[in-house]
């Protein structure tokens, strides 16, 4: 599978993801346990290039319902890291993607694998119905 590096950017080929898998690059720890901050530069290419399922959060800071939300996202990702990557968009940071992918409010979770939406959930949830909501949702995509 390809696994774009959290750290450098690098696309690493690897037969499996698991705890030892370090970067052919940097040689950091290639098992994100933070969500990705993407901007409207990297984003596609982080999207084009991994073969796990993305979970993007659509935020901004004035928005009450996304930092409340932040902590909650954060924890899911390091839970599930082994079954699809994390990434965050600041909206106010990336408007040509938020555009694109129709983020009408926020907080907007959207799942994605190989560019094409599977799911997308408007509004902020507790850990427990978050990560139900991902994994309903990861049932969907195709390995
Ligand atoms: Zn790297």
């Amino acid at each position: 599978m390809h696994y774009t590096c959290p750290h450098c950017g690098a696309i690493n080929r690897l037969a499996e993801l698991n705890n030892n898998a370090r970067c052919g690059r940097c040689k950091s720890a290639l098992l994100a346990s933070l969500p990705t901050e993407l901007t409207d530069t990297s984003f596609a290419r982080f999207l084009a290039k991994n073969d796990l399922p993305i979970v993007i959060d659509f935020w901004a800071s004035w928005c009450g319902p996304c930092q409340a939300m932040a902590p909650v996202f954060q924890q899911v990702s390091s839970r599930m890291n082994q079954h699809a990557r994390f990434a965050k968009v600041n909206t106010e940071h990336a408007p040509t993607i938020s555009n694109q992918w129709g983020i009408r409010s926020i907080p907007t979770l959207i799942v994605v694998q190989h560019g094409q939406e599977i799911d997308r959930l408007s509004g902020a949830l507790p850990p427990a119905a978050l990560q139900q909501w991902i994994e309903q949702a990861l049932k969907k995509t195709h390995s």
